[in-house]
């Protein structure tokens, strides 16, 4: 059997180019484009480039963004003054406030100053709650698209047994909740997996559809998968490999090379989840701006 590549690539470029054309739509409606605005605090390498790419894609998509860059000794207050101001702001619909933080600043009084209806990371409790009793609302972005991905491969998981494998906020949990609505590309049957897990093989052997979303290199090994598995791999390790320009490449948390052979579907690493997540936030926002102006109306 050989195994469809769910091409994550493909997949975020068409929600990029149908986010796009609505954002025009709603620039044309208003007068005034959506509106996102990131709040870097430090120089963490890693986080300068996330913002960087983030920005560049309101910029290719016609949206307005704005950057507001403080220095790694920044207060919390400081942080929590600039989050009230864009709260505030009518053309900004969307803030992210790009995490981790330095260690002064308290992520979750951070993450719970953002108004609920522009937190397009879908981190703030409200959300949290409206996502877990099955109310609309903005969904955290990885998880979103991991949804968008298994829909649009023609992999539903309504119905099916899907297996995760970790359980951060930010990734196991809401992609769990996501999965386990009653609604149309969800409706599936959740297992949670974790270090508590006794034999995780147990488990991930009877996943219809297995997500990894652990942050250890090829932790999914064959042995661990049943035949034509669908498998979504969230990872994102780097390891030494001597032969690569770099000396590192990036790998998944799947043995991509053992389990695609008996898989159904499996999303490779990188060009499966990676391009979904900025993607799907340009979708937040959009949504979040829709959302927004339709309030001021009513
Ligand atoms: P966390 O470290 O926050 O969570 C990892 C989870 O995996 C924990 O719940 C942990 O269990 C569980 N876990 C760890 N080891 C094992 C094990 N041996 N057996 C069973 N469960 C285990 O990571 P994140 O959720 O933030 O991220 C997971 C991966 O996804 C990382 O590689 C990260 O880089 C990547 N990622 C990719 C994104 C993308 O855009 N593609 C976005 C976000 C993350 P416990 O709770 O018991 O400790």
């Amino acid at each position: 059997m050989s195994a469809q590549i769910i091409d994550g690539k493909k997949i975020a470029e068409d929600i990029r180019a149908e986010v796009k054309r609505d954002a025009a739509a709603f620039t044309a409606a208003h007068g005034f484009p959506p509106g996102l605005a990131f709040i870097l605090v430090g120089d963490n390498p890693a986080s300068q480039s996330y913002v960087r790419s983030k920005g560049k894609a309101c910029a290719e998509l016609g949206f307005h963004s704005v950057t507001e860059t403080m220095p790694t000794d920044t207060s919390e207050a400081d942080v929590l003054r600039k989050i009230e101001e864009f709260n505030q702001d009518r053309y900004i619909h969307g803030i992210l406030v790009q995490l981790p933080l330095p260690k002064q600043i308290n992520e979750q009084n951070v993450i719970q100053a953002i108004d609920p209806h522009k937190d397009v990371d879908g981190f703030h409790p409200f959300n949290v709650g409206q996502l877990v009793i099955g109310e609309e609302t903005l969904f955290p972005c990885t998880p979103a698209g991991i949804q968008e991905l298994l829909v649009r491969s023609g992999n539903d998981p309504s119905g099916k047994h899907v297996v995760v494998v970790g359980r951060s906020n930010i990734v196991g949990k809401p992609i769990a909740n996501i999965l386990l609505q009653k609604k149309p590309g969800a409706n599936a049957v959740v297992t949670i997996a974790h270090t508590g897990t006794k034999d995780l093989t147990l488990y991930t052997k009877s996943a219809d559809i297995l997500i990894a979303a652990i942050g250890r290199a090829k932790a999914i090994t064959r042995e661990m998968v049943r035949e034509g598995v669908v498998v979504i791999d969230v990872g994102i390790n780097r390891i030494e490999d001597p032969s690569s320009p770099k000396g590192s490449r990036l790998v998944g948390d799947v043995d991509f090379n053992s389990v695609a052979p008996i898989a159904k579907a499996i999303t490779p690493v990188p060009g499966g989840v990676g391009p979904m997540t900025i993607a799907m936030l340009m979708k937040n926002t959009l949504k979040a701006a829709e959302r927004q102006e339709a309030s001021r109306k009513a």
